[in-house]
């Protein structure tokens, strides 16, 4: 077979294999930054629920002094009580009276709607606040594996990168440039076999002549459908696996 075809092949499988360890990388970072998000998600709720508590507490304020004021309201009609001659100023005053006393109940219901509110807003917030506690202890943990995880992937990277190096320069400047287009184009499958006269980058069918030619290996061939460079899969030919 054309040496430049085996050098192909080879240098194919050494871009799919730094091509697995980019896909590898990019899957662990993702990992820590899910955690990461899943972290911040739980901190703006509990935010949220603090914002919400406070206003709570605020309209719990505003319910005490409404309180404070009628209860005041009440204490004067009392007063008043002593001094007026007429029974329609009193049953005036008793109706004053009667009128504060049911503000200040539906006040003191609405206080406790909103204590038990608070309550519950409190006991959600400190889940939340546990769990993210957890998820932090976690996310050192994972941050910490996936530093050494991704150490070891670049160390490999590094060694498979070094054998790329001294591959391209053995290849005519032409063919890598076609080469490295098509890797662009095609998803990073530049060079594929060919396997019953069908092309296995594009699963199109090669016209007979062609599919002699691949097998015969003389020369480089180019699928005509995806342009891709074709080799025929033999037992020499069959890229290792990575
Ligand atoms: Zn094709």
């Amino acid at each position: 077979m054309n040496e430049e075809i085996i050098k192909l092949i080879d240098l194919q499988g050494i871009d799919s294999e730094i091509d697995g360890f980019d896909q590898e990388i990019k899957g662990k970072e993702q990992e820590v930054g899910a955690r990461e998000q899943s972290i911040a998600d739980k901190e703006a709720e509990i935010s949220r629920l603090k914002a919400l508590a406070e206003e709570l507490a605020q309209n719990q304020r505003d319910l005490k002094a409404e309180l404070e004021d009628a209860q005041v309201r009440i204490k004067d009609r009392q007063n008043k009580m002593m001094q007026v001659q007429t029974s329609r100023e009193h049953q005036a005053l008793l109706k004053e009276i009667e009128e504060n006393k049911k503000l200040i109940k539906a006040n003191e219901e609405k206080t406790l709607q909103m204590m038990e509110q608070v309550e519950e807003i409190e006991k959600n917030s400190a889940e939340l606040a546990n769990l993210c506690a957890g998820e932090k202890e976690l996310l050192v943990e994972e941050t910490e594996n996936v530093k050494k995880a991704v150490n070891k992937i670049v160390s490999r990277k590094k060694s498979i990168l070094e054998r790329r190096t001294g591959l391209t320069p053995e290849l005519h400047p032409g063919t890598l440039k076609r080469y490295d287009m098509l890797r662009q184009k095609r998803s990073g499958a530049a060079v594929v076999p060919t396997k019953n006269g069908v092309c296995q980058g594009c699963f199109m069918a090669l016209p007979p002549q062609q599919d002699n030619d691949i097998r015969k290996g003389e020369k480089l061939n180019f699928c005509p459908t995806c342009q891709r460079i074709l080799y025929y899969l033999t037992e020499d030919t069959e890229p290792a696996d990575a």
